[in-house]
């Protein structure tokens, strides 16, 4: 019986491990390897920070989950890959044999590329639940005692979305505090204008959340690299178009959040601190072909946020494409027929679509986009605005966690709410 790991255990990692049980079925023993024995819902993060949601409502204990549906599942986490010999150390010491790999470790956080970013500096993080229950600690205490706060993401981020939802939810927490009124906001991106989001902007979002930020009272930069923060302060940079320096702010903090830059986590680096040759690009994300197949390691695939995707195109300050969760629900169903196909005798044949679809939640409205090709000219290239996309999106957590905790591999919320757009047709 064939071996197949599933290293990583995030959106991308459970959803493979659930696909793999429903396309391949009982002909793998799946193994799914994570560095912590919890699932948590990512997506739900700005909720936890500013008390809209506890940590616990959106995590799922993973041992007793996976073993009902006949998943192996070890939290040793893993700290080396060898996979010129189909292995992986584990944080115990031991080491995994496989046939097929799918890598879905997600992204490590490059909050040490700029001084006094991120926890341990002097600003706070929605990345993963810890740092959002953490920031909620914070936030209770900033809305006892107000001032000015700073939200963005800094150069080289890929992911924008929960940047301006952070802002915007914390904007509407503040008015039902009534203490709005004591919080002058900026929002600091790298992104050449407000609703690019790494994708070249997906229909009017350029407008679209200009005008709830105008509307909402929140300032911004754009082109903007953050330099250092400081207890009181965030250092920006702003550039012109052709490069050059436009200007230097200094922007009084009392509460800052930015997306950090991401990069491959530890195991896809080798000795000298580059991505493992051959597996990954130098920043360890992993290299894939069009059937999310590594090109030299013909049984390792990706998912995720982990994968290595060029930007869309050439901005002043380095923006990366997001990966979204239809778009890494599109890399799973590739890679679970792919591998179906391997361990048939046959060659893979399922591209993703590497669409994007996204709902990003403004608490008290939000916007939603879908973007078909992800890269411009598109087929379809529309946004939309409302408080439905709020409601949606509650949804959203509540379908996706019911998948977690019931095993399902079924299609997901995003594609129900294509269909309920009008839009079908998905397929490459
Ligand atoms: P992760 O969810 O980060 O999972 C990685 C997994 O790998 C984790 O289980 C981790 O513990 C494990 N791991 C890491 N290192 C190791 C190791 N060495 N050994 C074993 N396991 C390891 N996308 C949307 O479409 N809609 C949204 O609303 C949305 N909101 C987002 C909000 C935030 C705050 C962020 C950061 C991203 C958001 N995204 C959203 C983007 C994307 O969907 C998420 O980042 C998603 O979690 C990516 O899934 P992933 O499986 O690739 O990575």
């Amino acid at each position: 019986m064939s071996r197949i790991v599933v290293l990583g255990a995030g959106i991308g990692g459970i959803a493979m491990a659930y696909e793999l049980r429903s396309v391949v079925g009982r002909k793998a023993d799946i193994t799914v390897v994570s560095n912590t024995e919890w699932f948590h819902f990512v997506p739900s993060n700005p909720w936890v920070s500013v008390g809209w949601r506890e940590a616990k409502d959106i995590k799922v204990h993973l041992p007793e989950t996976l073993g009902k549906y006949g998943i192996k599942f070890s939290a040793a986490g893993a700290t080396k890959l060898l996979p010129a010999e189909n292995k992986l150390v584990l944080g115990d010491g031991s080491e995994m044999e496989y046939d097929y790999l799918v890598i879905a470790t997600g992204p490590d956080l490059a909050f040490d590329e700029i001084e006094g970013l991120g926890p341990q500096g002097h600003s706070s993080s929605i990345c993963h639940v810890d740092h959002a229950e953490e920031m909620n600690r914070k936030w209770e205490a900033f809305c006892a005692d107000p001032g000015p706060m700073v939200v963005g993401a800094v150069q080289g981020a890929s992911c924008f979305g929960p940047a301006y939802e952070f802002a915007l939810i914390a904007n509407a927490d503040l008015r039902k505090r009534k203490v709005r009124d004591k919080v002058p906001m900026t929002f600091v991106t790298s992104e050449p204008y407000i609703g690019h989001l790494g994708l070249g902007g997906v229909g009017d979002t350029k407008s679209q959340l200009e005008s709830l930020m105008r509307d909402r009272d929140i300032k911004w930069i754009t082109n903007a690299k953050v330099e250092r923060v400081t207890e009181e302060a965030v250092e920006v940079v702003e550039f012109n178009e052709d490069g050059s320096e436009k200007k230097r702010h200094t922007l009084p903090s009392k509460l800052n959040m930015f997306i950090p830059g991401f990069r491959g986590v530890n195991c896809m680096m080798d000795e000298t601190g580059k991505g493992i040759e051959g597996l990954c690009n130098p920043r360890g994300f992993v290299l894939v072909d069009d059937y999310q197949r590594n090109p030299t390691f013909k049984n390792v695939y990706a998912v995720g946020v982990c994968v290595a995707i060029p930007p869309v195109e050439q901005t002043p300050v380095p923006v990366g494409v997001p990966k979204t969760g239809y778009m890494i629900e599109s890399m799973v169903a590739a890679v679970g027929r792919n591998i179906l196909h391997q361990i048939e005798g046959r060659e893979p044949t399922d591209r993703p679509t590497l669409n994007a679809v996204c709902l990003a939640d403004f608490g008290d409205s939000g916007v939603a986009f879908v973007a078909l090709p992800q890269i411009p000219p598109r087929n379809v290239n529309w946004s939309g605005e409302g408080y439905w996309v709020h409601l949606a999106k509650v949804g959203f957590e509540k379908y996706f966690l019911r998948k977690v905790r019931s095993g399902s591999g079924e299609p997901g919320y995003e594609r129900v709410v294509l269909k309920a757009l009008g839009i079908e047709r998905l397929k490459n």
